[in-house]
């Protein structure tokens, strides 16, 4: 089954994704944060660890994109893969620009991924089994830090805990209640956008909202 995300699941992940740029520009402000004239781009993170909702939110980027851009979007994704599997094959982490990254910009911004909108400043997560998790963030705010010299317990952080909760419920529901029978997403952007929105043939039932 193509998972199409109703009209509700659209709405629902829209505002979550804003939430999430709002709990980001909140920490990025205290500390002056920008990436601006930033000399790295992280966008040729190499990441595997995606959601079927957020795979889906993408594609309604893709699908609204001119015939000619996504052509060049998915030849570039293709290209990227065929490296990546390159890199791999020689034992390396494949450091590549994302193919939606066109001249230093996010070419779907309003459809870029959770990750894309938490990496960066200095984070903090609650694990289902209580594990308290720190994430210290990009280099250049890790050098803010310092710079301002602030003691642990003031370092301003984007708590991800709820808003991950939130996007967890956002995918059981798309999945109709059966993400724990389907694989994880393990997969790049790029492989994402080659292999077309998501489609699980074993999940039959639509979601119940509207
Ligand atoms: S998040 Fe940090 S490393 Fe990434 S582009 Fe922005 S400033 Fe640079
Ligand atoms: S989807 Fe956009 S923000 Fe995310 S890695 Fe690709 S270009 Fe960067």
């Amino acid at each position: 089954m193509l998972l199409n995300l109703t009209p509700g699941l659209t709405e629902e992940l829209g505002i979550l994704y804003e939430d999430m740029e709002k709990a980001y520009d909140a920490v990025a402000e205290v500390l002056g944060h920008g990436c601006d004239g930033c000399p790295d781009n992280c966008c040729d993170s190499y990441f595997l660890h995606h959601t079927y909702i957020e795979w889906a939110y993408l594609w309604e980027g893709v699908a609204a994109l001119p015939d000619k851009d996504r052509e060049a979007l998915l030849s570039r994704a293709k290209a990227y893969e065929l490296e990546a599997q390159k890199l791999i094959g020689r034992g390396e982490r494949p450091r590549i620009m994302c193919p939606v990254n066109q001249d230093g910009r996010c070419s779907l911004y309003k459809h870029r991924l959770m990750v894309c909108r938490t990496h960066g400043v200095p984070a903090s997560m609650t694990r289902p089994d209580g594990q308290q998790l720190r994430f210290p963030g990009c280099f250049r705010c890790q050098d803010l830090v310092e710079g301002q010299g602030l003691a642990e317990n003031e370092i301003p952080l984007m708590e991800r805990t709820d808003l991950l909760k939130r996007l967890v419920l956002l995918e059981h529901e798309l999945l109709s209640g059966k993400r724990h029978l389907v694989p994880k997403v393990k997969r790049t952007i790029a492989s994402m956008l080659i292999s077309g929105p998501p489609d699980l043939p074993h999940c039959s039932d639509r979601p119940t909202r509207p």
